[in-house]
């Protein structure tokens, strides 16, 4: 094993998994448990144990009975302790970033650069002061004495159920806006990914919240749906796949909640005749490989439109044959291991699908070996299918692996019905130095994020995160302005004075 291989886990994350509840960690049982794996080593990292319906009950009547006092907490206290968390978060980003490699398989500077995006999330909520003033109106003599306003309340008990693939940059997508809005909050992570949180919830501890306004628990479907249907939850955000978020959206407004729910995506990147090529190919490859294609936001197919085709698919083909493969906490490797057998398995039959309705493979990625035994996960080398049509199944489904679809389009138009015949509308990237080509693709295409020239349009904290059709379910969105609605509720006060 390699020196990089062999680094340290903190205590933290290499003791049992816990919950942290009012303030105080435990761990939980009688829910069920599942190791948590190095996917790149299949060498178990610790096991996580999931929460039964009764850790749930205790965990939100925690944050409930929390609720009162932090809500009367002037909101220039409250962010406070978000200053505070930013500092310890930042002490702590190598060893969460480490943490997270090992359970996730993403390349460690990939780590640390979702850790910094998480925690551009708890720099913006720090702004929270001026959010909750902006977008409130009041209206004075509405009628004879009468005065009428519109002030910003935050409602309780808020969870958020996050991914496997950003373990620590999702939850802080949720968790600075719930507590500076005056929300108390609850975590479920991810089971595949449950290390990071760990050590994100060390930081909150170190902040000292008062107990119970942010907590976490674990576990896995029944520990979600506890929450989904827990009379105390007012609200839920939730980021996973199409299915789930669904679910979620439904269950959770059935039982009376607003919802908030990030689904999957199938996203496409265009190149035009006008593009920048070469200064393109490593923006697009980085796209499709980075994280292992395992990223809501990864352009998975490329159309080349008219005669950029040739040049595009030569440039591709080179760019992704010199990519490393390997495990990510080691310092050369740009594409790591998917997080499970079941994710490769998956990935390897849309591969066949594809073959079967005609594709063709010009890079193979399947039978890919690392040369270091001991790195016997989840690997699959760096794919790239061609004559790839929208009507086939890899088209349309998220791959959420490293492969490049590649397809071809006589003009822009074409390739806008292409992007836009998937159920999704999570992102999409358009590759041009022409700005009416840019602005025809910024109308036509029906995608909540869109990119000119950038293969992954993830937004800053400061904006909400887009997404459409089967990419979002609900109203308000992650993030920015979105965030501070949702957390929100504008009660309207109307006043009149008899002296
Ligand atoms: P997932 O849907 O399997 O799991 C997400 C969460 O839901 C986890 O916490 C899990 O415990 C819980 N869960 C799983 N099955 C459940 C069920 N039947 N009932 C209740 N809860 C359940 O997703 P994943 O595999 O962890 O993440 C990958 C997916 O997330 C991809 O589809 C990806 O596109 C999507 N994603 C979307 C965004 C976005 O912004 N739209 C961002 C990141 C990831």
């Amino acid at each position: 094993m390699s020196e990089q291989q062999e680094q340290v886990i903190s205590p933290r994350v290499a003791d049992d998994v816990d919950n942290y509840v009012g303030g105080q960690w435990a761990t939980p049982s009688g829910g069920g448990s599942r190791p948590v794996m190095d996917p790149a080593t299949n060498e178990e990292l610790a096991t996580v144990e999931f929460s039964t319906v009764e850790t749930v009950n205790e965990a939100v009547q925690t944050a409930n009975n929390a609720f009162k006092e932090w809500r009367q907490t002037p909101v220039t206290e409250r962010v406070q302790y978000l200053f505070d968390l930013k500092t310890e978060l930042e002490k702590r980003d190598e060893e969460i970033a480490t943490a997270l490699s090992r359970e996730h398989g993403k390349t460690v500077d990939e780590a640390l650069g979702e850790v910094h995006r998480g925690i551009e999330n708890v720099d913006v909520a720090c702004g929270m002061p001026n959010m909750l003033r902006e977008g409130s109106g009041n209206v004075e003599d509405v009628a004879p004495d009468m005065d009428e306003y519109a002030v910003r309340q935050p409602l309780g008990v808020f969870t958020a159920i996050t991914p496997f693939n950003f373990p620590a940059m999702i939850p802080l997508w949720f968790l600075p806006y719930a507590v500076a809005t005056g929300n108390t909050f609850v975590l479920k992570p991810s089971e595949k990914v449950p290390l990071s949180s760990q050590l994100i919830f060390e930081a909150v501890d170190e902040v000292d919240f008062p107990d119970g306004v942010v907590n976490l628990v674990n576990g896995s479907v029944d520990t979600v749906n506890a929450l989904l249907e827990h009379p105390d939850i007012e609200g839920v955000s939730f980021v996973g796949s199409s299915p789930v978020a669904r679910h979620v959206y439904e269950t959770a407004a059935q039982n009376g909640k607003r919802v908030q729910a990030q689904g999957g995506a199938k996203n496409y990147a265009v190149v035009t005749e006008n593009a920048a090529v070469e200064e393109s190919v490593p923006n697009i490859t980085g796209s499709v490989y980075g994280n292992a294609g395992q990223r809501c936001l990864a352009n998975d197919v490329v159309i080349g439109v008219g005669d950029i085709y040739d040049d595009l698919r030569e440039q591709l083909i080179e760019a992704a044959e010199n990519l490393t493969v390997g495990a990510g906490v080691n310092s050369d490797t740009e594409v790591g291991p998917l997080i499970t057998d079941y994710s490769r398995e998956r990935v390897l039959s849309l591969i066949e699908s594809a073959l079967v309705e005609g594709a063709e493979l010009v890079l193979d990625g399947r039978d890919f070996e690392h040369p270091d035994d001991e790195l016997n996960g989840h690997f699959l080398g760096p794919t790239l299918l061609e004559g790839v049509r929208s009507d086939m199944e890899v088209a349309q489904e998220e791959i959420f692996g490293p492969v490049l679809c590649l397809a071809s389009a006589d003009d822009l138009d074409e390739a806008i019905d292409m992007v836009n015949s998937t159920k999704y509308g999570n992102a999409s990237s358009i590759y041009t130095e022409s700005g009416s080509e840019a602005r025809q693709y910024k109308y036509g295409v029906d995608a909540g994020n869109i990119g000119i020239n950038v293969g992954v349009c993830a937004p800053m904290g400061f904006f909400h995160f887009g997404g459409r059709k089967a990419s979002f379910f609900g109203d308000l969105h992650a993030q920015g302005e979105d965030a501070v609605n949702f957390y929100t509720e504008k009660t309207i006060q109307i006043e009149r004075w008899y002296s």
